[in-house]
């Protein structure tokens, strides 16, 4: 009789299903891995399989220009992966094909849940809340000043900065993958008909995401603008790296927003040039992180990566087993 939990094993380059030999989200090439999200710091080239969404997929195609052994699971599809481990991919709410993976072998049921939230998201499938023993969650931002506020707020200042600097136009930092479509689909949500101009490197995603059923209305690219002119008045999507370099100059006067969750520290704003920070994240805030292990009320809790320490701490004042993890190459500064 084996120890309970010991097929899963965490190592500091992934998470290793050790009776399938297959590995969760690795930071390095595997023979099989199974991945959560497209982000990069999840999703990489060179595996021998990999088992992930079909839009998760169609992601690292567009990223790595490789499909070669993949392998499409869909959402609530349970798949044997040998070893006698069975795997399911549920929604996890972050971008779209995004996937929270529960495992089951010997009875014994494991989530790992990549990166997650639990706001309303209108271009991915919400966070599914299922039961497991082992619930193993991130922690971007674990602390309890992190507080999401509702995503219609800061939309609304988006176009009130808009509406007040008609002779200029709003440039919004937001990462290509995931924040730039959600943002893009709430102001069309809000009631935003017009063209939304983007950079270039955005473009590819965005297109990705309308042939996933996700409509975004009028883009088009700042390199095919006619004039600066034709840009005023305007909002323009850039990835955050694009804000204050050269590239920014060919726009008329932009008032330069960010949307990310890291808005929240003034700093961070003030660091990066920020005039409008926007506080929108693609990831579970304190308040969701907590809530979410309430209601999915495992036996366990372990924690991939982020703020740990404060999390532990609650875990322990609630009376729930908990442990860090010492995962490394993830990182989630842009989101
Ligand atoms: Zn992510
Ligand atoms: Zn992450």
């Amino acid at each position: 009789m084996t120890a309970p939990f010991s097929w899963i094993r965490p190592e500091p380059w992934g998470i290793h299903v050790v009776p399938a030999d297959a590995w969760v989200d690795p930071s390095r090439p595997v023979p099989r891995a199974l991945v959560t999200h497209g982000h990069a710091d999840h999703a990489r080239g060179g595996h021998g399989a990999t088992f992930a969404t079909p839009a998760t997929l169609a992601i690292m195609e567009l990223r790595y220009q490789t499909r070669e052994g993949a392998v499409p699971v869909a959402y609530g599809e349970t798949l044997s992966i040998g070893g006698g481990v069975n795997a399911t991919f549920l929604p996890a709410g972050h971008v779209l094909g995004s996937a929270q993976i529960l495992l089951e072998h010997a009875g014994e049921r494991v989530i790992i849940t990549g990166d997650y939230k639990r706001a309303p998201d209108p271009t991915c499938a919400p966070f599914e809340v299922t039961p497991c023993d082992i619930f193993i969650t991130e922690a971007t931002f674990g602390l309890p000043v992190f507080t999401h506020p509702p995503i219609d707020e800061e939309i609304a200042k988006l176009l009130d900065a808009r509406a007040d600097n008609p002779d200029s136009c709003v440039l919004v930092g937001a990462y290509a993958l995931g924040k730039a479509q959600r943002v893009i689909a709430e102001l069309r949500a809000a009631g935003h008909s017009d063209t939304i101009w983007l950079h270039g490197a955005m473009e590819a995603m965005c297109r990705l995401y309308e042939e996933h059923g996700v409509p975004l209305g009028d883009l088009r690219l700042v390199s095919d603008a006619p004039s600066k002119e034709a840009m005023r008045g305007h909002i323009i999507l850039a990835p955050p790296s694009a804000l204050n370099d050269r590239w920014s100059r060919r726009l008329p006067d932009p008032v330069t927003a960010m949307a990310s969750g890291w808005m929240r520290v003034r700093q961070r704003a003030r660091q990066r040039g920020v005039e409008l920070p926007l506080v929108i994240s693609d990831h579970a805030d304190w308040n969701e992180l907590t809530r979410t292990i309430t209601e999915v009320n495992p036996q366990e809790t372990w924690i991939t990566h982020g703020r740990e320490e404060a999390l532990l701490r609650w875990c322990e004042l609630n009376q729930r087993r908990a442990r860090a993890l010492a995962l490394v190459g993830y990182e989630d500064e842009d989101d």
